[in-house]
């Protein structure tokens, strides 16, 4: 234990560092700004500053950098010295308040979506002081938002404060009706748990489908997959022990909560959750996990895959975003609580989640719409690509019972009234029991299980705050005007209930007619990125974000446009990739060894046999490559035709009707072959030895 407490957090200018080295007023000040969400006094920020550079110099940096999260979803970074200019020569170490708190960066090649043009390339950063400055590799890195001089969000940070903010601001009025004054700030908070892979380097470089998209774009099945169930929570391989006892490592270094690591579904599949925390510091800090999670499988020759579906044919990874509200006086509102009172008030908070999700499925889909995800989600083995809510059998009978005004199932024997009878006791347990769920109640928290392993958390979170502070806006306008409370806050949820109650769904995700019935019930259903995308510029989605402050309508517009923008290079990277391995390495091996086969046959009828079964496997293999090559001519005809990326929605349609389906078939006759070809002469390493190696 000492050695953990010795290790947690030392790369971190964290509040018990900031204690020691600030003076008394500055750390009270600095802390008032971190506790309030306010802005810097320039004053305090060049003690801060000051404070910063000495200790960052201390532990061995030689740089600062104002670190930050541009749309495509990675961190970016630039590295200044500390060093400034005296004279005779030499230089001291400066870094300067102004320094601190605001940076400006030409960032002219991030994604803005239009939001920059190329003439005012310069974006601006600025300090996030809720989240602590870090080193790594020695630079001293500054959490920052980054917007162009116009004040448009540039990046995943800036919207994801804003929707904090949103949602603290609605909460607080509906907590001020139920008595609790002291509660004056309500944080989001999240525990993503991060699923990953993990290949033996070796074989990642021998093929360019893994170096150039992060994934399989070819490969037979081998004989042996997850059926068995024997990797799940298995014991974990001496190598990739290793691995995560180094990765825990470097990640408390960086005051990073990671708790709990295993091995999941799929052969050479693993998971890290780390404990939660206020959202905006879980989502730098899941940056961190993904980036930290490469660099130290390198160091074991190993490469670390976050992509959502590396392999076909087995489960993907993604990333389980655990997501509940506490008050700043230490309160979970969606712990059911333990009187009448606090049962009613996390009946209203519950609703809330309900009705949010019941009206913005759309923006919850498309806030985890990637390419990459979509191959993940509706496979059976994912959340679907429909969002429903999983509450459990209790909680579910329980609003059911409120919603008809009758007892609850003889375990509470009076009639549920709101605000006078506490809920029933329901073990923690219960509630977990559906992973098939894209989103699901587990006691205390929902569990939003459809973001992509590789994606930022910020998207689904902004979209989740948002939705969220909406409800609670419409709530607490109306039972801010009623004459009485009791009444109106019974009224109200049984209401809620009756309206939204659709969306709850407690069975199998997977099952073929749960698609069928959501139909029936009139839920969204939005397969993919292409589809999804578009749902940030509906005006009901834009008046959503507009009213609490979140995105303008033009900030949308980019995040839309962007994402179709990603998606289609994905698809484009991929299909060029496929190519070039159908070409240079699948087509010319294939050839060979049809040659050699044709050869055998000759001979072995040039001595006066007949070998049948050589003749039948030519003939197969001749078969086969043709059509390999069919498919090539195909795939490569098809991305010569594609549109102008002027329009991004119509370019992202093409790639998802026409190139996707023509990379299937390519696919397709590329694994028949893998599995009557030579195993020697296969140009690049199979699944069997990429999933069963390590
Ligand atoms: P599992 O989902 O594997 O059963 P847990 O439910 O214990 O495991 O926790 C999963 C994740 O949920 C962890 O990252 C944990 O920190 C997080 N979590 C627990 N409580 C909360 C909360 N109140 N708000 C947000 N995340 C939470
Ligand atoms: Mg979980």
């Amino acid at each position: 234990m000492e050695y953990l407490e010795g290790l947690f957090g030392i790369n971190v200018f964290n509040d018990s560092i900031m204690r020691q080295r600030l003076p008394r007023e500055t750390y009270r000040v600095l802390h008032r700004t971190m506790d309030e969400g306010r802005r810097l006094d320039p004053q305090v920020a060049s003690v801060v500053a000051n404070a910063m550079k000495d200790w960052a110099i201390e532990r061995g940096a030689t740089h600062y950098t104002h670190w930050f999260q541009p749309l495509n979803s990675i961190t970016a970074e630039k590295h200044d010295a500390f060093l400034s200019p005296v004279s005779g020569g030499k230089i001291i170490a400066e870094f300067s308040g102004q320094e601190l708190i605001r940076g400006e960066t030409d960032a002219s090649s991030f994604p803005s979506g239009g939001l920059r043009s190329t003439f005012e390339a310069r974006g601006y950063t600025a300090w996030d002081p809720t989240s602590y400055a870090f080193i790594k590799d020695r630079t001293l890195c500054i959490p920052t938002a980054y917007c162009s001089y116009g004040g448009e969000a540039l990046d995943k940070k800036t919207p994801l404060l804003r929707s904090m903010e949103a949602l603290s601001r609605q909460a607080v009025r509906i907590l001020k009706l139920f008595g609790r004054t002291d509660a004056t700030r309500v944080t989001p908070t999240v525990g993503p748990e991060q699923e990953y892979f993990l290949v033996d380097k070796e074989l990642f470089d021998q093929r360019s489908d893994l170096i150039f998209a992060g994934r399989t774009l070819f490969g037979a099945r081998p004989p042996k997959g997850q059926e068995l169930g024997d990797h799940f929570f298995g014991t974990i391989k001496t190598r990739v022990q290793a691995f995560m006892t180094e990765l825990n490592e470097e990640l408390w270094k960086l005051g990073i909560l990671a708790k709990t690591e295993h091995n999941e579904a799929a052969p050479a599949q693993h998971e890290m959750a780390p404990i939660y925390t206020i959202v905006n510091v879980a989502c730098d800090h899941n940056q961190l996990t993904m980036e930290i999670m490469k660099r130290v499988a390198r160091r074991h020759g190993l490469v670390c895959l976050l992509a959502e579906k590396p392999f076909a044919g087995i489960n993907g990874s993604g990333k389980h975003n655990n997501w509940s509200m506490t008050t700043n006086t230490g309160y979970n509102l969606l712990e059911p609580g333990d009187s009448p009172h606090e049962s009613a008030q996390f009946l209203l908070f519950l609703t809330a989640v309900i009705k949010a999700v019941d009206e913005y499925p759309d923006l919850l889909r498309a806030s985890v719409a990637s390419a990459g995800n979509d191959h993940r989600l509706g496979g059976f083995e994912a959340p679907p690509a429909i969002i429903s809510i999983f509450l459990g059998d209790e909680l579910t009978e329980i609003l059911e019972a409120l919603e008809a005004g009758s007892d609850y199932n003889g375990r509470e024997k009076a009639e549920m009234t709101i605000g006078v009878h506490m809920l029933p006791k329901f073990p923690k347990d219960a509630t977990d029991r559906n992973r098939t769920s894209p989103f699901a109640f587990t006691g205390n928290k929902f569990e939003f299980r459809s973001v992509g392993a590789s994606d930022s958390i910020a998207d689904a979170n902004v979209v989740l705050n948002t939705i969220v502070a909406e409800s609670l806006r419409q709530f607490a306008d109306e039972l801010e005007s009623a004459a009485d409370f009791r009444q109106a806050l019974h009224d109200l949820i049984v209401r809620t209930i009756r309206e939204h109650k659709r969306i709850i769904f407690n069975g199998n995700n997977y099952a073929p007619d749960w698609s069928e019935e959501a139909a029936r019930r009139g839920l969204c259903r939005l397969d993919t990125t292409v589809d999804a995308l578009p749902c940030y510029t509906a005006e009901k989605n834009i008046r959503l974000f507009e009213t609490h402050q979140v995105f303008s309508r033009t900030e949308l517009r980019s995040r839309r446009d962007i994402g179709l923008e990603a998606y289609s290079k994905m698809v484009n990277i991929e299909a060029e990739t496929m190519l070039m391995m159908s070409h240079r390495q699948i087509l010319p091996a294939v050839l060979r060894f049809i040659g050699s086969t044709a050869a055998t046959v000759r001979d072995t009828s040039g001595a006066g046999m007949t070998l049948a079964s050589g003749q039948s496997l030519l003939a197969e293999l001749c078969r086969l490559c043709d059509q390999l090559s069919a498919a090539t001519d195909a795939l490569e005809q098809a991305l010569s035709e594609k549109p102008a990326p002027q329009d991004p929605l119509l370019l992202a349609a093409y790639m998802k009707d026409t190139i996707l389906p023509d990379m299937q078939v390519l696919r397709e006759k590329a694994d028949a072959l893998e599995k009557r070809v030579d195993r020697s002469v296969w140009p690049f390493p199979t699944y069997d030895s990429l999933l069963f190696s390590i």
